[in-house]
């Protein structure tokens, strides 16, 4: 079951859901008092529906422009260093303990949003990943339990400023991945059920058509299950959170010469089963930048 988020050429937005390759709609289904924020009662209700039901749902025949599957997650959490290679390609230790950062909100985008590329950093860099979206409220949970609160997948894209990520005083993890456009998701959110290996998924990212990283999620050092069981103890997980789950080795920032995001590229993210998403990056004082951060004012 893949699900969606879109938005009518009337700019209206609406949750709808893949049948084969057609999009229908699902406000027909939406609990009285739903918001963007809360779809996961009707996705639930999708879930309980026959075949036959969900064949009466209208179809979407006008183009529309698919939105980040998730609206406004409470909380963006992010793994860092999470793959074995790529620790080792960044010089780091194989960590011991999951190491979580987040990003704001304000930093996701949908599907061919542009990634806006800071006036202030000359090394943002990619990242691509598989993000987890949770679907039930969720407190300290142990592993064995932590899955049957993931209500599906994404692909994601942790963009990264890697002058500030590292350059900074200390290391300023939350600002160098959080400046606004950079968690990229989409295109649509894959019900966990469609997803039954998500321990065995390629992870690919490719830069204007060329592969710079291609691995699979076999070699995440900690798996979901262990990274919710983890954040849990914390803090409370509430429908929607997601969790990037870290990135495969090939980063621009271990390259050599390094290779980093200019404006004109194009990043594509590919996790088998979840799509590919794709997003331009645009300057900073670009009409396009400028376009979009308008859009989003307005919406
Ligand atoms: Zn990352």
């Amino acid at each position: 079951m893949r699900f969606c988020r879109f938005q009518r050429q009337d700019r209206s937005t609406e949750f709808g859901l893949f049948i084969d390759d057609q999009l229908v709609s699902l406000q027909p289904l939406a609990a009285v008092g739903a918001s963007e924020a809360t779809p996961w009662v009707t996705f639930e209700q999708v879930l309980r529906s026959s075949p036959d039901e969900l064949r009466t749902l209208p179809p979407v025949t006008e183009p529309v422009r698919l939105l980040s599957p998730v609206a406004r997650p409470d909380k963006i959490l992010c793994v860092g260093l999470n793959y074995r290679d790529h620790a080792i390609e960044t010089g780091s230790e194989i960590p011991t303990e999951p190491i979580i950062f987040s990003k704001f909100t304000e930093a996701l985008i949908g599907p061919e949003d542009p990634i806006i590329l800071p006036a202030v950093s000359q090394r943002v860099d990619y990242e691509a990943e598989l993000v987890a979206v949770i679907g039930k409220t969720c407190r300290q949970v142990d592993e064995a339990h932590a899955m049957d609160y993931v209500f599906g997948y994404c692909c994601g894209h942790d963009v990264s400023a890697r002058d500030w990520q590292k350059g900074r005083p200390g290391g300023q993890w939350l600002l160098g991945k959080t400046f606004d456009t950079f968690a990229p998701l989409g295109p649509y959110l894959v019900h966990h059920s469609a997803v039954p290996n998500v321990d065995q998924l390629r992870v690919q990212m490719r830069l204007n058509g060329e592969t710079l990283q291609d691995s699979t999620t076999a070699q995440l050092i900690f798996s979901i299950p262990q990274v919710i069981a983890y954040v849990s103890r914390v803090t409370t997980l509430r429908p929607g959170d997601l969790i990037y789950t870290g990135t495969p080795p090939g980063v621009g920032d271990a390259r050599t010469p390094p290779r980093y995001l200019s404006p004109g590229d194009v990043c594509e993210v590919e996790v088998e089963g979840l799509g590919t998403l794709r997003n331009p990056c645009v300057a900073a004082e670009s009409p396009e930048a400028e376009a979009f951060r308008a859009a989003s004012d307005a919406a």
